[in-house]
């Protein structure tokens, strides 16, 4: 397919008509052809009114239609073939391999809500039969399962350019659930992001649904999203990247005349801690998969391990040894876009004017445009309780490393944490009863307690919870990966006393859908 920088409005291809940019290549600098111009007030209008007039036929439709739309995405995403690895490339510096891997991984998602559908048990279908004989009232009949919320706007994340944009999690989730998407691009991949849409919009056409069931806009500047977010049709905003950006996105949406849900995934420090018998036994070994971690994909990972905290005792400065070695070995590389590169110097330059030593930074290759290096710093716990940046994420490859001097110190910091997505503690024999009030404390701050394992690498299953209090998300109810993401784009609806045969097929009593139901309090 040859990119002409289009935009796709229900259905249509079209240029936008507001100012222009390209996508960058992040290592050279040099623009990547072709032009794009941010949407117009136009275009968001007619994209957003065409999802509200779909959104009633695309909730009505069935589960298996639903499903074969999210195949035919999967089965696109792999027809494009491999026009789209080179643009992703080209456009992220990811390596291909990652790209592959992040195809597979979006394909996976895609499948894995088809599947979903199929089973049919996630609308939590419940049944109170009436009992017109009950005294002193008769007892109503009750039924009630989720339903889609509308149309959605979802927002690419820069650091996964297929698995979070424009067919990433939110909308798949969201499209999942019987709601119409809107998503606005990332301006970092416009791109992947048209050969992505112009995938989707096909698909869409061929299968029949209406089209305003999908539209993809392009944009650089906080207007266009922040119209997209105001538009009266858009019921709810799904969006992964800065802290800054999602709750911009969440005070817009909270003061619209009817105020709207954002989820939004943002940053997260990770911390790790490292009791003292995991110590003893594996220090060394921590510190080389600690250090790997940290430096994967540059840091551009919402998980990736941003701070590290021990106790004295044996093997204590042998790990403390090896983690600035082995983070000092790791390489330099590349960051997806230059604002990320730009945040990370920052955040660095920032955090050093408190009181925090440099232990190590990784040397090698540092040409690309938008290179940045595998960092390791060390403060001591009084400075971490002291400083509250020190508590808060840098985005890209850097670690915190902070020697308590006892658990006390532990507790302090964990009690003064924001919300992260993720907290990691290695521990053997009694460490995890020794430290029981630290693991509690964790518990109440993130949502996902990893044992001595490494934050990166987020499974996409049912169980796993990829969210967390705020900063780390807007709504700590819900996650942002796994089926269970699909709970963010339906509410309950109840039906009392309604004619039989008017009921969804999940609430009548013959259950032609043959789904697990909750009736009259017994599951079935
Ligand atoms: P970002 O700045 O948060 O932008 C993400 C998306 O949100 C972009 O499409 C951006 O659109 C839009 N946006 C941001 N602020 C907005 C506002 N006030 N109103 C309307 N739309 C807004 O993220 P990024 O560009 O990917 O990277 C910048 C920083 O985000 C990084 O340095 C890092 O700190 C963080 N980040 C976090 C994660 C994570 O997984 N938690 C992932 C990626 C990045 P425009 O560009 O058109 O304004």
């Amino acid at each position: 397919m040859t990119l002409a920088g289009m935009h796709f409005v229900a259905g249509r291809a079209e240029p936008g008509d507001g100012e222009t940019f390209t996508g960058v290549d992040p290592v050279r600098g040099h623009a990547l052809l072709p032009e794009y111009h941010e949407a117009g007030a136009s275009q968001i209008e007619r994209a957003c009114a065409a999802a509200g007039a779909a959104a009633a036929a695309f909730a009505a439709t069935t589960p298996a239609v639903r499903a074969a739309l999210l195949r035919g995405i999967a089965d696109g995403l792999e027809a494009i073939g491999d026009e789209l690895v080179l643009r992703i490339t080209a456009e992220t510096a990811l390596p291909a391999e990652r790209v592959h891997a992040e195809r597979g991984r979006t394909q996976l998602q895609l499948r894995q809500f088809a599947d979903l559908l199929g089973e049919g048990s996630w609308v939590d279908a419940r049944i109170d039969h009436g009992d017109a004989a009950r005294r002193p009232q008769p007892k109503p009949d009750l039924r009630r399962m989720l339903v889609p919320l509308g149309p959605v706007v979802v927002f690419g994340a820069s650091n996964f350019p297929l698995a979070y944009s424009v067919v990433g999690g939110d909308t798949a989730s969201a499209l999942a659930a019987g709601c119409p998407v809107v998503v606005k691009g990332h301006p970092a991949h416009p791109g992947t992001s048209e050969l992505v849409g112009a995938m989707v919009t096909e698909v869409v056409r061929a299968q029949g649904l209406p089209a305003g069931t999908f539209s993809l806009l392009h944009g650089r500047t906080p207007a266009t999203g922040g119209a997209m977010v105001q538009h009266a049709a858009i019921t709810a905003v799904g969006f992964t990247g800065s802290e800054r950006g999602g709750r911009a996105l969440l005070d817009l949406a909270a003061a619209r005349p009817q105020p709207i849900p954002v989820f939004a995934e943002m940053g997260s420090m990770n911390p790790v801690f490292v009791l003292p018998r995991a110590m003893a036994l594996r220090g060394t070994k921590i510190a080389e998969q600690l250090a790997a971690s940290g430096a994967l994909a540059s840091g551009q990972f919402c998980t990736s391990p941003g701070m590290v905290l021990w106790l004295p005792g044996p093997g204590a400065g042998t790990f403390a040894a090896a983690l600035r070695t082995q983070v000092g070995a790791q390489r330099p590389g590349p960051t997806v876009h230059e604002t990320i590169r730009k945040g990370y110097e920052q955040s660095l330059a920032e955090v050093c004017e408190l009181p925090v030593a440099v232990h190590a930074v990784a040397d090698g290759d540092v040409s690309a445009k938008t290179s940045v290096c595998p960092t390791l710093l060390g403060a001591l716990p009084d400075a971490v309780l002291e400083h509250p940046r020190l508590r808060s994420e840098i985005f890209g490859p850097a670690m915190l490393a902070v020697p308590c001097r006892e658990p006390a110190d532990l507790l302090a910091i964990a009690r003064s944490m924001p919300g992260h997505l993720t907290a990691t503690v290695h521990g053997d024999g009694d460490d995890f009863v020794t430290h029981a009030e630290l693991v509690a404390v964790l518990r109440r701050k993130v949502g996902r307690l990893i044992a001595n394992g490494v934050p990166t690498g987020v499974e996409v299953c049912p169980s796993m919870v990829h969210g967390g209090p705020y900063p780390a998300s807007t709504d700590a109810r819900f996650s942002a990966v796994g089926t269970s993401s699909i709970e963010r784009w339906v509410r309950p609806v109840c039906w009392q006393d309604w004619p039989h045969d008017l009921l969804p097929a999940e609430l009548r009593d013959d259950n032609p859908r043959g789904i697990r139901r909750m009736v009259d309090g017994v599951v079935q």
